[in-house]
C-alpha cells in the first residue's frame, strides 16, 4: 500500500468528525515537481514534470441545498461555509478555502450541473516550496466533484477547470503545468507537456527500477522579489516575441537562436531581453533533449541537461538564488549526476539527480554546505515518480 492508501482511512474518520456522516468517498491529487522545462510555459513551450508520491486528499459528500462546506487538517479556522451561487471572484478573505471553492466556481461558469458538497482535506504536499500544494488540492476537488455529480470530465478538462479557479477566482497568474501533472501524470513516468497545443505524453522515468534517485532539496527560503521578478520575466518573454514577429519564444527554433539575438541586439529597446530569450529557447531544446535520453533509456545521461539547465536560470534568466545555487555546487561537487532548481525560483525546491549508493552521501554533503553557509537547514526528500489524481474509496 502506498502512503496515501495508508492515508485514506485516516482521513475518511476525520470527515465524520467533521460533519458526522460517512464520505461518498475519497480522491487523491499529488504535488509534482518539474524535472526540466522553467519559464517556457508562459512562451508556450514545453515542461517536463513528474507526480510525487505527496498527496492531498479529499473526502467528499454531495448535498443538495447548495451549501459548499470546506475543512482542511493543514489550516487553522475550522469550516468555512458557503453557498455556491453566491461565490464570486477573488473573495477578499476566503484564504485557503478560495481554491476549492474556485474549483466550483469555475465548474458552474462552464455551465456543468455541479451542486453542493462537504469536502474534508488532509495533505502530505509541503505547501508553499513550490511543489504544487495548490494544483494538488484543486484537482483532488475537481475529481471529486465529477464523481460526485457524474461529470465524465477528461483528464485535460479537470486541469483547465482547476487553472481557471486559480488564475480567475483566486486570482494566481500560473500556467497550466501544475494542475495538468496532478491529473495526469502516471506511477513510473514523467509527463512531457506542450503548453500550446495541450498534448502530452507519458516518458518512462523508472527512477528505482534503474538504480537512480530524484531528491527534492526544499531550500525553505523564498526570496520577497519573487512575484514581482516573474511578472517582469514574463513582460520581458512577451517583448522579445512581438521583436521578432513570433506569437510566441516557441516559436524561434535553436538554430534561429543567433539571428534572434543579433536582430534583438540591433534594437535599442529589447537588447536587454536577450538572455531571456537564450534561456527560453535553449530551454525548450533541454527538454526535447531529456525526452530523447529517456525514451532511449538513458536516464543517468540526463544530469548534465539538468546541470546546464540550471545555469541557464541562474546566469540568463536571472532567477535563482545563493541558497538554490548552492544545492546544484554542494550536490555536484560530491558525485551527483545532475543538479537544477526546479519551480519558479528566488527560493523553493532544487532537484538532484543520483545514484541510488551516492543518496545519502550527497544530501549529507548539501546539508553541511547549508550549515556552513549558515543557512537554515534544508528539508530532503525523494521524489519517486508517482500516479495522477485518482479515487482511493
Ligand atoms: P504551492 O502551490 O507551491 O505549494 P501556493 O502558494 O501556490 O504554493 O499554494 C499554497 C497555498 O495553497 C497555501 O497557502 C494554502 O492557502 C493552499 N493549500 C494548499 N494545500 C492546502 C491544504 N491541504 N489545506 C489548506 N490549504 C492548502
Ligand atoms: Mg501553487
Amino acid at each position: 500500500m502506498t502512503d496515501t492508501e495508508h492515508a485514506a482511512p485516516r482521513t475518511a474518520v476525520a470527515f465524520r468528525e467533521v460533519y458526522g456522516a460517512e464520505p461518498t468517498g475519497v480522491w487523491a491529487a499529488p504535488g509534482r515537481v518539474n524535472l526540466i522545462g522553467e519559464h517556457t510555459d508562459y512562451n508556450d513551450g514545453f515542461v517536463l514534470p513528474l507526480a510525487l508520491p505527496h498527496t492531498t486528499l479529499a473526502a467528499a459528500a454531495p448535498r443538495t441545498d447548495g451549501v459548499l462546506r470546506l475543512h482542511s487538517g493543514g489550516a487553522d479556522g475550522g469550516v468555512v461555509d458557503l453557498r455556491i451561487d453566491e461565490l464570486r471572484p477573488a473573495p477578499p478573505q476566503a484564504g485557503w478555502a478560495a481554491y476549492p471553492a474556485g474549483v466550483v466556481w469555475a465548474m458552474r461558469e462552464a455551465g456543468l450541473p455541479v451542486g453542493g458538497a462537504d469536502l474534508h482535506y488532509e495533505s502530505t504536499v509541503p505547501t508553499g516550496a513550490g511543489l504544487s500544494s495548490s494544483a494538488a488540492l484543486e484537482v483532488a476537488t475537481a475529481l471529486a466533484l465529477d464523481d460526485l455529480f457524474a461529470l465524465g470530465l477528461e483528464r485535460q478538462r479537470l486541469a483547465r477547470i482547476a487553472q481557471r479557479a486559480e488564475n480567475a477566482f483566486v486570482g494566481v497568474p500560473c500556467g497550466i503545468m501544475d494542475q495538468t501533472a496532478a491529473a495526469c501524470c502516471t506511477e513510473g513516468h514523467a509527463l512531457f507537456l506542450d503548453t500550446r497545443e495541450l498534448t502530452h505524453r507519458q516518458v518512462p522515468f523508472d527512477l528505482p527500477g534503474e538504480g537512480l534517485r530524484l531528491l527534492v532539496v526544499d531550500t525553505r527560503v523564498k526570496h520577497a522579489l519573487g512575484d514581482g521578478a516573474y511578472a517582469e520575466r514574463r513582460a520581458g518573454c512577451e517583448r522579445a516575441a512581438r521583436a521578432l514577429g513570433v506569437r510566441a519564444l516557441r516559436d524561434v527554433a535553436p538554430a534561429q537562436l543567433p539571428d534572434a539575438l543579433a536582430r534583438l541586439a540591433g534594437a535599442p529597446d529589447v537588447a536587454d531581453v536577450q538572455p531571456l530569450v537564450r534561456h527560453v529557447v535553449t530551454e525548450n531544446h533541454r527538454v526535447a533533449e531529456v525526452i530523447a535520453c529517456l525514451d532511449a533509456g538513458r536516464p543517468r545521461a540526463i544530469g548534465p541537461l539538468l546541470t546546464a539547465g540550471h545555469a541557464s536560470l541562474r546566469d540568463d534568466f536571472a532567477v535563482s538564488c545563493p541558497e538554490l545555487d548552492l544545492v546544484v555546487e554542494a550536490a555536484t561537487a560530491a558525485g551527483a549526476l545532475g543538479a537544477r532548481m526546479t519551480g519558479g525560483g528566488f527560493g523553493g525546491s532544487a532537484v538532484v539527480l543520483v545514484e541510488e549508493a551516492d543518496a545519502v552521501a550527497v544530501g549529507a554533503a548539501v546539508t553541511e554546505a547549508f550549515a556552513a553557509a549558515g543557512y537554515t537547514a534544508p528539508r530532503l526528500f525523494e521524489a519517486v515518480p508517482s500516479a495522477g489524481a485518482h479515487r482511493i474509496r
